[in-house]
């Protein structure tokens, strides 16, 4: 299967009802039986429709851990970015309180939320509604447009009975409009669940130029392995059953912005061709980005709306050629093959966190959630897990550092 490169042009031109649809901003919500266009671009943003929902979401969308300073947020939303993606653990609680301040100043209208709950062996629907409850509070809205749980790794949270009992009751109170989640590991298991239950209109998942087919190996004889993403099937099928697709670790999982600046060439900036890569897949309606200064903006939002050029792809054939072997794809194979049952894959995204981000806090954190049969101290040093690596990534001895650095 290839993807599915668009004429933008092409497409606008024939999208049913168009930018004439909507009435008023473009911040997403239409009028009660008001069809959604599927795109629309306007005023130097492109946007497009999220799966099955109303909500028309800017291709560019902001992260917000760290979030930008506010003189910044207010102008990244002025130049049309209508989606958030926070959480209620992102910098203590204080990146919703923060984007609760820019919904006042900015009007409620103009910007979409997606928060997010943990859900842990000890929580109950309580427990889950009262994170809900709380990220309302900071955030200052009566409702979150996307309410997700954060992190899903397997099949059986997206209908653990815990969950649903609190996303029944939270719609009821009108806390939340649709249902989503984020993944990081297991997509394969996850999305098809989430897709398959019917209970979840949307999806977060980690995709970047590093989604090559199976093995980084394959650069050598894959003549187009930029067209080919370890993930797309699920893409596919997300999006032929009409669940919204956002793509986040745009990047790549502990990828540092700034070791991309030995890639800038003349025109070229490496990062806004990863996004452009990102965008130029018709399934994913928009890419997270973290934005901390005035050119990183410019460079992430000249990715809306824009085409891949074939020196762009050149760069990212090169970047991914010499990085792409160490690349963690959260795949969940090593994880998997474990007979002692370590949490390979949420340790080394955690080790990602602490090293590329220098985010150490939510690093060890993220380590002290595993329990003492999941984390480093299980392992065996049986290597199992690298065998089962298709990238080649050294699992065994990434498993003990982030054991000596996280504990
Ligand atoms: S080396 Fe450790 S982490 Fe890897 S498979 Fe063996 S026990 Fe599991
Ligand atoms: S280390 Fe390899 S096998 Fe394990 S999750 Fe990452 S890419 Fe998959």
């Amino acid at each position: 299967m290839s993807r599915k490169p668009q004429d933008r042009r092409t497409f606008i031109k024939t999208m049913a009802g168009g930018a004439v649809a909507l009435r008023s901003s473009l911040s997403g919500l239409l009028g009660a039986g008001q069809a959604a266009p599927t795109r629309l671009e306007k005023d130097g943003m492109s946007y497009r429709r999220l799966g099955r929902t109303d909500l028309l979401l800017s291709e560019i969308s902001l992260g917000s851990s760290p979030l930008p300073d506010p003189d910044l947020l207010r102008a990244i939303v002025d130049r049309g970015v209508n989606y958030i993606d926070t959480s209620h653990n992102y910098e203590n609680g204080n990146a919703e309180r923060r984007i609760g301040r820019l919904l006042q100043d900015v009007g409620r209208d103009k910007v979409r939320v997606a928060t997010k709950f943990h859900v842990a062996p000890r929580d109950t629907p309580a427990s889950i509604m009262a994170s809900v409850h709380g990220s309302l509070r900071r955030l200052d809205v009566e409702t979150i447009d996307v309410l997700m749980i954060h992190g899903a790794e397997t099949a059986g949270v997206l209908v653990d009975e815990r969950v649903l009992e609190a996303y029944e009751k939270l719609k009821r109170e009108g806390a939340y409009r649709f249902r989503g989640l984020s993944c990081h590991a297991n997509h394969d298991e996850v999305v098809r669940k989430a897709v398959d239950c019917g209970l979840y209109d949307m999806v977060q998942v980690g995709y970047n130029v590093f989604d090559i087919q199976e093995s980084t190996r394959e650069v050598e004889t894959y003549p187009d392995y930029l067209g080919a993403s370890g993930i797309r099937d699920l893409l596919e099928l997300a999006h032929s059953r009409g669940v919204g697709v956002i793509a986040m670790k745009t990047l790549k999982v502990g990828g540092r912005r700034q070791d991309l600046e030995k890639y800038r060439t003349g025109a070229v900036s490496l990062y806004q061709a990863m996004l452009k890569w990102v965008l130029d897949d018709e399934r994913v309606t928009s890419a997270v980005t973290e934005i901390l200064n005035r050119r990183q903006m410019e460079e992430d939002l000249g990715a809306a709306g824009a085409k891949l050029a074939a020196a762009e792809r050149t760069a990212l054939v090169r970047y991914v050629g010499e990085n792409g072997t160490d690349y963690c794809h959260g795949c969940a194979r090593c994880r998997r093959a474990c007979p002692a049952g370590v949490a390979t894959t949420a340790i080394l995204r955690a080790l990602a966190y602490h090293e590329s981000y220098g985010k150490t806090g939510r690093a060890r954190d993220s380590y002290a959630s595993l329990g003492s049969g999941e984390n480093a101290s299980a392992c065996r040093d049986c290597g199992a897990c690298e065998k089962a690596c298709p990238y080649g990534v050294a699992v065994r001895s990434r498993v003990r550092e982030a054991g000596r650095i996280l504990a």
